[in-house]
């Protein structure tokens, strides 16, 4: 067992199932020696993310959806009074109706694009106000995003918008919290069979494509994710904010690809 966590604490958002990535970044936090605390959203997902908790000795599990302030609240208040503080905050939330990932952009509704950003976006800075007070020696805050944040990818749609949002809001709360020594970044994944992913028209495909393209020949593996999230929770980390990094097999540097 590594020990790059050890005596840390670290709360983890978005573990729904075996195949989350969160649940690859759980896996290596608790590796690292790492305490873990999990939430999940709404009783539906509870038993399942207690069941992965126990695998990865999670302390806590606690309900939380982000797009209600009563639930943010009511987890950080839990956690307040248990007097757990916290170094590290994993962030892996995303939603977009179905309909908005599969119709053309310009088709977008109000209320899709609305919906998208609160829970891929806002959540992000709801959740960071919630949990600064709670890092009381300093720490980091991570989130995951995409590629179509910063170029087109068919199908992906006002998802891209909203991490593009949520990418500017990396920058924005990294020069608000690190007078309190909290570092915020994202890490930019490669695509990965999820089931959110699964959400996205043509999945298979854009795996085929970047696995063809990537100059490492291969798409993302989750625990590649995990790692680099193992790095920017950890000490090692400490110059690092306000960025994203891309673990995506270099997907990101290619543009014609004559093969
Ligand atoms: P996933 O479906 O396993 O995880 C998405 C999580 O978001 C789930 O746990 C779900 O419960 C949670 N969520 C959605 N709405 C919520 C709400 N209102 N309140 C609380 N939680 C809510 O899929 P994943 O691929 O592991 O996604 C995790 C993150 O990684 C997302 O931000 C996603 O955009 C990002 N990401 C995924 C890929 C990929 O190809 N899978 C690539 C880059 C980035």
């Amino acid at each position: 067992m590594s020990t790059l966590l050890q005596g840390k604490t670290a709360l983890i958002l978005g573990v729904a199932n075996r195949w989350s990535i969160a649940y690859a970044i759980a896996q290596a936090f608790h590796r690292e020696g790492a305490r873990i605390i999990l939430t999940y959203q709404g009783e539906r997902q509870r038993a399942t993310v207690e069941e992965l908790g126990a695998e990865v000795g999670a302390v806590r599990i606690l309900n939380c959806d982000v797009t209600k302030d009563a639930e943010i609240a009511a987890m950080a208040e839990a956690l307040q009074a248990e007097n757990t503080s916290l170094d590290v905050v994993m962030h892996s939330i995303a939603f977009a109706n179905r309909e908005d990932l599969s119709r053309p952009f310009v088709e977008t509704s109000r209320e899709g694009f609305a919906l998208a950003h609160d829970v891929s976006a806002f959540s992000l800075v709801a959740v960071a106000r919630a949990t600064a007070p709670l890092m009381v020696n300093g720490g980091a805050i991570l989130t995951l995003t995409y590629l179509g944040a910063v170029r087109v990818v068919e199908n992906y749609n006002v998802m891209g918008v909203a991490k593009a949002a949520l990418e500017s809001c990396v920058r924005y709360l990294a020069h608000d919290l690190g007078a309190a020594k909290i570092r915020v970044n994202a890490i930019s994944a490669g695509p990965i069979k999820t089931t959110s992913a699964r959400g996205i028209k043509d999945f298979s495909k854009v795996l085929e494509g970047v696995s063809a393209v990537a100059p490492l020949k291969r798409n993302t593996d989750p625990a590649e994710v995990a790692d680099a999230a193992v790095f920017l929770g950890s000490d090692l980390g400490r110059g690092v904010t306000g960025n994203v990094i891309y673990v995506d097999a270099g997907f990101q540097i290619m543009a014609l690809s004559a093969g």
